[in-house]
């Protein structure tokens, strides 16, 4: 019950230690989700499951990679206060990482990783500014499109627009103070090890 109150308050539970809330950001076609899926192998945690009002995509589960509902349900969350983070990504749809699952996971001392976009990590901070914020480059802007392209999920108008989103995205993460960290992903493996040092060194300093 004590513990089931303290978690709920988001303080550490005593005597554990402090839990991580991980973000990771960067443009699509980055390799954000396998960097994601590796550290959490690797640390252990759990993945921060986001609220969408974007329709599924092939292969994508309802529960697993987003709770995909329609706008009212969205809108009834951000009015009851449920999100930690919410953004409307791309000007398109809306997003949001549910908040309680991830104070609680705090709380309890586990790693929590959220894939969410600049304006997400930037609300992130202001609540929780002792979020460790790492943001994944691509190598340059010629090959971020060559991956966008290789996907082969979008037409060449809809990859353009991504790709002209993306920068901006990436000129905005530059340009401000929340990421702690810039990972170029060249070849995974080793950007997947750059970012584990990285957590393993804030593991250690906290
Ligand atoms: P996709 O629709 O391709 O899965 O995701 C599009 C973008 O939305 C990605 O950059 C992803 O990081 C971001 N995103 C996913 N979930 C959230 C969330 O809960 N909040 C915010 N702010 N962005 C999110």
């Amino acid at each position: 019950m004590a513990r089931e109150r303290l978690a709920h308050l988001g303080a550490p539970l005593e005597g554990a230690r402090p839990g991580l809330l991980l973000v990771i950001s960067g443009p699509s076609g980055v390799g954000k989700t396998s960097i994601v899926r590796d550290v959490l192998a690797r640390f252990g945690g759990d993945f921060s499951v986001s609220a969408t009002t974007r329709r599924p995509g092939p292969g994508e589960v309802d529960g697993r990679d987003y709770l995909f509902i329609d706008e009212r349900a969205f809108q009834a969350m951000v009015d009851s206060d449920l999100f930690l983070e919410h953004a409307q990504v791309f000007g398109r749809n809306w997003y949001g990482t549910p908040r309680e699952p991830v104070e609680r996971a705090i709380a309890e001392g586990r790693i929590v990783a959220l894939d969410i976009d600049v304006q997400g990590a930037e609300q992130v901070r202001a609540r929780h500014p002792n979020a460790f914020c790492i943001f994944i480059l691509p190598p340059s802007e010629q090959e971020l499109l060559r991956r966008l392209r290789a996907r082969g999920r979008e037409d060449e108008s809809a990859i353009m627009r991504r790709f002209a989103e993306s920068t901006r995205e990436i000129a905005r993460a530059k340009s401000g103070s929340t990421y702690d960290a810039f990972v170029t992903n060249d070849d995974l493996g080793t950007a997947t090890e750059a970012v584990c040092s990285l957590i393993a060194g804030r593991l250690a300093r906290q």
